[in-house]
């Protein structure tokens, strides 16, 4: 679906709660090594969604192709 907007995980913000792993339901991600959610099917991931980013509470996630 979307080839220019996926998520972007910050490392530095991350607590690893995989809430965003969980709300997705469209196989984005997977949890990478290290412990972090890691996107494997960016284009899984519906264009202009904000479904995770939402769900995380510590604003760890930004999007590929977002501008804003
Ligand atoms: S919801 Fe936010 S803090 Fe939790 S695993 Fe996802 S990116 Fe990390
Ligand atoms: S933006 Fe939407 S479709 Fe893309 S990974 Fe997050 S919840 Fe899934």
């Amino acid at each position: 679906m979307a080839k220019n907007w996926y998520p972007i995980i910050d490392h530095d913000k991350c607590i690893q709660c995989y809430q965003c792993v969980n709300f997705c339901k469209h196989d984005v991600y997977t949890i990478g090594d290290g412990g972090y959610p890691l996107v494997i099917n960016p284009l899984s991931c519906v264009e202009f969604c904000r479904g995770c980013q939402k769900i995380c509470d510590n604003d760890a996630i930004s999007y590929f192709g977002d501008n804003k």
